[in-house]
């Protein structure tokens, strides 16, 4: 196994490769959680580590930072090939939730080594892939193995908020990436292989009213009082879709209520979210207009009534053939032949806009994602480089 940086060689001297290797992969790691790549933060810090972590890795891996609004970046690293068979890219997402107010037992952002697991936050959501993609990119390229197609590792920011790193990306890069074999988003499905989830539509419905003075309500128009009118009608209500085999049923909750400025002012303006969670037979249209229905037909009754619904979030549902060439190819690969569905959703529908089959196939339990004492085992940093590197011999050599 040919390697790395000479640098990092001369001051590993002592450690065999793989060593040297699993040394590099936790320094990543640790590199990252400490970076903080939070919504407040930015993922910009966490950028440059990984951008690094390629500059010195005596590879001619073509690694960009892509900076913008001071703090948010994306990495995309590019091992260009013979371009004879379509490429393989690994789509992760730099920023990590917030720590939480829950007490941790050592620092979220201070990675801490115990019992072979590493504790921080983003550990296992999803640094840990990350690092075992980017690993196993570097030792197959450091190999010296002749590529026929390209190895992209994408790392975008905003996946736990809005996206809007993968969808950058898309936009910007779509057009130059060549014709890809498929995609791997290393989330942490604990090696489980996943072609499916459901979608993920977050509504803002508000209701507007008149004010008034709190001692002559006759003369303002309650908005609190017209969505009430609403959450009743809403009650039991969701939206039309056919339950799908593998994702059941289209699930809809009123998560947020929000209404009125003081004591004694009837209230102009009330408004609710609502988290509903989409099958691929539906569109997120549908949905808008289904509620736009909903507020003509109270309007009927009532022609004060006045409403109005706003998306805040549209992830589409994911659902590749687990019959697919691809996913096949991997199942092969790994020897790990059933496929499953998650209940969280991912950046994977917007990586789909470059056509080509997307898989989630990653490192950590998912349950500790976005709790206190998030960790990783690091036995499976290890175990996933070697599933990804397998996969990028079986594919491009
Ligand atoms: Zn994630």
């Amino acid at each position: 196994m040919a390697l790395v940086c000479p640098a990092m060689c001369k001051m590993l001297y002592f450690l065999d490769f793989d060593s040297t290797m699993a040394f590099l992969m936790k320094d990543l790691l640790n590199k990252l959680i400490r970076a903080e790549p939070t919504l407040e933060k930015g993922e910009l810090a966490a950028g440059e580590v990984l951008a690094d972590f390629f500059a010195e890795s005596g590879t001619d891996i073509d690694c960009r930072l892509d900076k913008w609004d001071g703090c948010r970046a994306n990495v995309t690293a590019h091992a260009r090939s013979s371009g004879d068979r379509p490429g393989l890219l690994f789509g992760a997402h730099l920023d990590v939730v917030p720590a939480g107010r829950a007490q941790w037992q050592s620092p979220p952002f201070e990675p801490t080594e115990q019992n072979g697991r590493i504790y921080g936050r983003g550990s296992t959501d999803m640094k840990a892939g990350l690092v075992a993609a980017a690993a196993a990119m570097v030792e197959v390229v450091g190999s010296g193995a002749e590529l026929k197609g390209d190895i992209i590792l994408a790392a975008t920011a905003g996946e736990e908020t809005d996206s809007c790193g993968v969808k950058r990306f898309v936009s910007e890069n779509g057009g130059d990436l060549g014709p890809l074999a498929g995609m791997i988003l290393p989330e942490p499905t604990d090696f489980e292989i996943t072609v499916a989830h459901r979608g993920m539509l977050w509504l803002k419905v508000t209701t507007a009213g008149k004010t008034a003075h709190g001692s002559m309500p006759h003369l303002g128009i309650s908005a609190i009082g017209k969505m009430n009118t609403l959450l009743n009608r809403l009650e039991g209500f969701r939206p039309a879709h056919q339950v799908h085999p593998l994702l059941g049923k289209c699930s809809m909750s009123i998560n947020e209520i929000h209404g009125g400025k003081a004591p004694n002012v009837v209230p102009d303006e009330c408004s609710i979210t609502v988290d509903i969670r989409t099958v691929p037979s539906q569109s997120h249209q549908s949905i808008i207009d289904e509620f736009d229905a909903i507020f003509a037909e109270l309007k009927a009754k009532d022609p004060q009534f006045q409403a109005a619904v706003e998306i805040i979030r549209s992830v589409d549902a994911l659902m590749t053939d687990p019959d697919d060439p691809f996913v096949k190819k991997v199942r092969d690969v790994t020897g790990i032949n059933k496929t499953i569905a998650v209940s969280f959703t991912s950046d994977g529908p917007f990586f789909g806009k470059l056509n080509a089959p997307v898989m989630i196939f990653g490192p950590g339990k998912p349950q500790t994602c976005h709790k206190p004492d998030e960790y990783i085992e690091i036995k499976d940093l290890e175990r996933a480089k070697q599933f990804y590197k397998d996969i990028i011999v079986k594919f491009l050599t």
